[in-house]
């Protein structure tokens, strides 16, 4: 016999679990299906781990902040595989304290790689289970390009397993995962080229926060191609190279020898095991098709978070999770504002942001923004020969100030 639930959610990642927990803890019976750890993008191979690499790369620094200060140390070394080890234990830490989380709230957690067997019925392995409502909740995994060589590069998810610390980095991408990682490697002491594809990191952020990025990318050492592209890459004996098109007139190639690779170039989500279209589930430019009730085209299946959402953020996939649930299960929904999630690049100094940029808030309101801008040096660093400048930039409606 089919075991029978009011929900079932495939992926136990950020949307997914808070979306299981909240709606067992409304009195659903909920399961939750997951093929790899439970935690998901963040918790594994994203936020959590990304965050306390950044936490790592920011030691290098004492010594010479100390110094004005009074202090002497030694030359620091950085143990890669011991770092990689202790985050590997914290990373693993949190994924059973996700399983206690669930187990706490009701939840059944079922480990496997889930298919639809018909509009109701998800089949596990050799299980099958049906649900009233079928949540679709199994985020994106970064994407390598169809270029001769790319099974030589890695995206974030090999580098957080990589075991030894690259000594030349090649990054391919200037959105914010690609920065992170050329800022953070560059301060835990490898070599770091980082390849885009326009002049600036950070398409769609405010110009002030491109340039004050790129240019501290630039002051700590990290080599930027900018207006290029990777053509193809090849191995040479221990290293690889990566062979780079630059589009200026007439457009350049150039060579770059590493040992390590990273894609940052999109991510996307992995439908092929789901059999969406057998369900008649629409998806559109690579993510699930929803409503403003996270409904797909078949009214009880419902899809959140990366794999259907364009801000690929945590906080959004949860909140997404946990509206869903009391939409069908309670009472509390909340109105996401798409247009007002706060946003932070771990990029070294790190940047933040709420709001619309600059160039956006004029397009929206012409003739009606002022901006007021500031540039001064942080009192940490008085003590210090560190020249390194803060930024702040306030975008101000005019007529309603
Ligand atoms: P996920 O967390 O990806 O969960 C989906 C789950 O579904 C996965 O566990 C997957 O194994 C599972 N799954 C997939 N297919 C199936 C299947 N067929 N059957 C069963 N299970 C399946 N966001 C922030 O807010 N702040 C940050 O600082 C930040 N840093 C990041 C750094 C990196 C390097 C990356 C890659 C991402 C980062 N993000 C950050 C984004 C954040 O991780 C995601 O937005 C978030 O995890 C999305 O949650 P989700 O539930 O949609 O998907």
């Amino acid at each position: 016999m089919t075991e029978s639930y009011d929900m079932i959610v495939i992926g136990a990642g950020s949307g997914g679990v808070s979306c299981a927990r909240r709606a067992a803890l409304l009195g659903a019976k909920t399961a939750i299906i997951e093929s790899n750890e439970v935690g998901g993008t963040c918790v594994i191979r994203g936020c959590v781990p990304k965050k306390l690499t950044w936490y790592a790369s920011q030691f290098s620094k004492i010594p010479e902040l100390a110094k004005g200060y009074g202090w002497s140390f030694s030359k620091p070394i950085f143990d890669w595989p011991k770092f990689v080890e202790s985050r590997h234990h914290e990373v693993s830490r949190l994924s059973q304290i996700y399983i206690g989380m669930l187990k706490k709230a009701g939840v059944t957690l079922i480990k496997g790689r889930a298919s639809f067997k018909s509009a109701h019925q998800i089949s596990v392995g050799n299980k099958i289970i049906s649900g009233k409502h079928i949540v679709i909740a199994i985020g994106n995994e970064g994407i390598l390009p169809d270029i001769s060589g790319a099974n030589h590069a890695m995206t974030s998810r090999q580098l957080f397993e990589c075991e030894t610390q690259p000594k030349h980095i090649v990054i391919i991408g200037g959105g914010y995962i690609g920065v992170e990682f050329a800022a953070i490697l560059k301060e835990l002491g490898s070599n770091v080229t980082l390849v885009i594809r326009r002049d600036l990191v950070l398409r769609g952020f405010d110009e002030m926060i491109r340039e004050a990025v790129q240019s501290n990318l630039q002051e700590s050492g990290v080599q930027i191609c900018i207006n290029s592209e990777v053509s193809r890459i090849s191995k040479s004996k221990k290293d690889y190279d990566i062979h780079l098109q630059t589009n200026c007139n007439p457009i350049k190639t150039s060579q770059i020898t590493a040992d390590a690779i990273l894609f940052a170039i999109g991510r996307k989500p992995d439908f092929g095991p789901l059999g969406l279209d057998d369900m008649g589930v629409k998806t559109a430019h690579g993510l699930v098709s929803i409503d403003k009730n996270y409904a797909t085209s078949v009214p009880h299946i419902y899809a959140l978070g990366d794999c259907a959402n364009h801000k690929n953020l945590t906080p959004v996939a949860i909140a997404e999770g946990r509206d869903l649930s009391e939409k069908l299960f309670g009472k509390k929904r909340r109105i996401i504002d798409y247009d007002t999630i706060p946003t932070a690049i771990f990029s070294v100094p790190e940047a933040g942001t709420v709001g619309l940029s600059e160039d956006v808030a004029l397009e929206a309101y012409p003739n009606d923004i002022i901006c007021y801008q500031s540039q001064f040096k942080p009192l940490k660093y008085t003590l210090t020969d560190i020249n390194k400048k803060s930024v702040v930039k306030l975008v101000v409606q005019k007529s309603t100030n």
